[in-house]
């Protein structure tokens, strides 16, 4: 085997690639931002997620350890955040307030219902877990104490209507977006609803002063909640210290959240924040931007949901490829085509694993006669995963090796099984694209609601195969009957019943 390749990624802070060195050797320490969850995460999200998922993946490929943090915004996103003024409603209490939220009793039912759902999509699309999964309502008391302490040192101040930071007083700002001229910063500063005690209209929310507000704390300036930008980081704080290695997000957050993030995190420290900072580039759909009025919005379950609830019956693992195939960085358009291509390659994945499986059991001896060349396909894709997540060409490698599989199955050896199947599992750890990692079980678990309809699929095959047993073939074939309509069929396999979703794409 090659040795380990050097990990590098590109980094907004210099617009270069840059190899990835974290502060401790061998430990990579690094915070996501994750979602709001006033709805269901949409696919564009979830590719800005499975990016964060492959760096972890690809680190500990080469031998490091990794600490993950990514959290859930469950307070403090206003509409209007992304003009960096803290203005407009909270997103939450607007979703509360829609067609949607009409079936929650309160906004916390409805924080808690978005982020089990949020945990369910994250499963189904195989993304291992976070080391720490925080919530931005769970760490309110130091947030607050960062606030506090931003006001001492000089870097925030009151005015009637909230708590401000003072981006005049400090002086990188600007840094990470290239929004570094003032002028250009008061452009992007939509100051629609601007308060009128501010010093600056680029300065940006730290608390807002809300009595009415629908989920409030007490904090030295009355009741109110905190601004969307410093939970990113006191919790990146909290968990991963003053100094973190690199800090992923969607290309959206670049500016202002992640500008507002550093300024706020070294002006507390007087410490670098974050050395390495990923951005994911937005996906497009069928060559356009992905919009609810244009009926190309797309969430995690629109796609892998069966037909009985309303989705169309994508493989879970065919979502994901389709979603990696393109490189983070680059522009994708996320088609049908894509969708489809993505469908064969898995099933061809499963077929093979199976095949493999087969003849590491039949137990025929000999000697390792694939080894080798997987091997250097395996080193291949990881090469190319190191250089800047070039999944493209990982998958590319990994497909080669499936077919170098396929098309020896009928004379692989248990040795040669063996070691293929040792190959499918790091590829799968490197890709996640083979098989899920944790069991169902454990999944529906994670999260209450997790793929109700696999757990279900499930408990029904069961009973069918339970009914042919006992040879009472009238209820088998009423079962079956109820696993058509969810748009799923039922293979009979001399391993056991085995289903799969009949796609409607
Ligand atoms: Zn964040």
């Amino acid at each position: 085997m090659d040795p380990a390749p050097e990990f590098r990624l590109y980094n907004t802070l210099s617009n270069a690639v840059e190899p990835v060195v974290p502060r401790e050797a061998g430990h990579l320490r690094f915070y996501s931002c994750g979602p709001t969850v006033y709805s269901y995460a949409h696919i564009g999200n979830f590719r800005s997620f499975l990016t964060a998922d492959l760096i972890l993946r690809t680190a500990e490929a080469l031998g490091w350890r990794t600490t993950y943090v990514t959290n859930v915004t469950d307070v403090g996103h206003l509409t209007e955040d992304d003009a960096a003024d803290a203005s407009g409603e909270d997103r939450m209490a607007k979703a509360l307030r829609s067609k949607e939220g009409e079936r929650f009793a309160n906004v916390w039912d409805l924080a808690r219902y978005y982020t089990n759902e949020l945990l369910a999509d994250w499963n189904t699309l195989n993304l291992r877990d976070p080391a720490v999964r925080p919530r931005a309502t769970e760490h309110i008391r130091e947030q607050i104490a960062a606030v506090e302490q931003l006001i001492e040192k000089g870097h925030a101040y009151e005015t009637e209507q909230g708590i401000y930071f003072s981006v005049a007083s400090f002086e990188g700002y600007g840094r990470l977006s290239g929004n570094e001229a003032a002028e250009q910063l008061e452009q992007l500063v939509r100051d629609t609803v601007s308060d009128p005690g501010k010093r600056d209209p680029r300065d940006f929310a730290l608390w807002k002063k809300d009595p009415k507000h629908l989920m409030q704390w007490y904090s030295p300036w009355g009741w109110g909640f905190p601004g969307w930008h410093i939970e990113c980081s006191v919790m990146a704080r909290a968990y991963l210290g003053d100094e973190i290695d690199l800090h992923a997000g969607g290309e959206d957050l670049i500016f202002p959240h992640h500008e507002c993030e550093i300024a706020q995190s070294e002006s507390l420290t007087g410490k670098t924040f974050s050395k390495h900072w990923v951005h994911t580039r937005f996906l497009q759909v069928e060559g356009e931007k992905m919009a609810k009025r244009t009926g190309n919005f797309f969430t995690v379950r629109d796609l892998v949901g069966t037909a009985a609830s309303g989705g169309r019956g994508v493989d879970p693992l065919a979502l994901r490829l389709a979603l990696i195939s393109g490189q983070y960085r680059k522009p994708f358009n996320f088609t049908k085509e894509t969708l489809k291509a993505s469908a064969k390659h898995v099933e061809r994945f499963r077929e093979i694993l199976s095949a493999v499986d087969a003849a590491a059991a039949a137990g025929a001896g000999g000697a390792d006669r694939v080894g080798e060349r997987l091997d250097a396909l395996y080193d291949r894709a990881l090469a190319a995963m190191a250089d800047d997540l070039n999944t493209p060409e990982a998958i590319a490698a990994v497909i080669e090796g499936f077919k170098l599989l396929g098309g020896m199955r009928a004379q692989l050896n248990a040795a040669s099984a063996a070691g293929a199947r040792a190959w499918i599992a790091r590829v799968n750890a490197l890709l996640g694209i083979v098989e899920h990692e944790k069991p169902l079980a454990e999944r529906a678990a994670d999260a209450k609601d997790a793929d109700p309809d696999a757990v279900r699929i499930d408990a029904l095959v069961a009973e069918r195969y339970a009914a042919r047993a006992a040879r009472d073939f009238a209820r088998a074939d009423a079962l079956r009957a109820e696993l058509a309509e969810l748009g799923v069929e039922v293979m009979d396999t001399p391993d056991g019943p085995k289903w799969k979703r009949a796609s409607t794409l």
